[in-house]
């Protein structure tokens, strides 16, 4: 899962930031209004993160200019405390949700996974062989027993299941897991592969490696 936070101010950037990463999705982060909009037009994102206040282009105009452009992912949109009329107005121009500043970064987080799951279709849970997956909890378990998975696994692991019985490059791994700053190369993701194969053959999901495609999880 890729997030784009757009925050001018460096404190709250940091925090941001830290949560997001600790919470396993890769960060994208544009300090103004500009650099948001062409990050935007890029594309691949699956949430943003948008302040309001912002140098050279406002967070209102990012969020008018974006759905104008076609852009539908998911906005988080955040205000300051007494900015109800900012806050209609962003819902008005097709934000999903909003936070008012001070927030906790908790509730952030809450809600970054509530959206994240509307954009999958609403599924808390999802299934392949006797492996289930809860997209709201990012818990991985087979019957009743617990899959231990560390959050690169689970995020590797959500981006096949967002594809089951589909082909996912390589390529769009490390897109997945690699965020602003962070460098993720194509061995690593070959040994995040390989662990979380180990991991879900018991539930009867293989992942196959399809040379020079990517790989493709399925049930056996
Ligand atoms: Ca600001």
């Amino acid at each position: 899962m890729r997030v784009l936070i757009v925050e001018d101010d460096p404190i709250l950037q940091d925090s941001l930031m830290r949560a997001m990463r600790a919470a396993g999705y890769a960060i994208d982060l544009a300090g103004d209004g500009d650099l948001a909009l062409g990050l935007l037009r890029g594309g691949g994102f699956d949430l943003v993160i948008l302040d309001l206040g912002l140098p050279k282009v406002d967070g209102l105009q990012v969020l008018r200019q974006a759905r104008a452009n076609g852009c539908r992912t998911p906005m988080i949109i955040l205000t300051a405390r007494d900015g109800i009329e900012d806050r209609v107005k962003g819902l008005d121009l097709g934000a999903d949700d909003y936070l008012a500043k001070p927030f906790s970064l908790v509730e952030l987080e809450a809600r970054v996974r509530a959206l994240l799951r509307r954009g999958q279709g609403g599924m808390p849970l999802v299934s392949c062989g006797s492996l289930t997956y809860d997209t709201v909890g990012r818990r991985a378990s087979m019957g009743d027993t617990a899959i231990e998975l560390s959050l690169r696994e689970i995020s590797v692991l959500e981006a096949l299941l967002a594809r089951l019985g589909k082909v996912v490059s390589k390529d769009q791994l490390i897109e997945t897991l690699c965020g602003y700053g962070e460098e993720v190369s194509a061995n690593a993701i070959e040994v995040y592969v390989h662990r979380l194969r180990k991991k879900l053959e018991p539930a009867g999901v293989t992942i196959r490696t399809l040379r020079g495609l990517g790989y493709l999880m399925d049930k056996m």
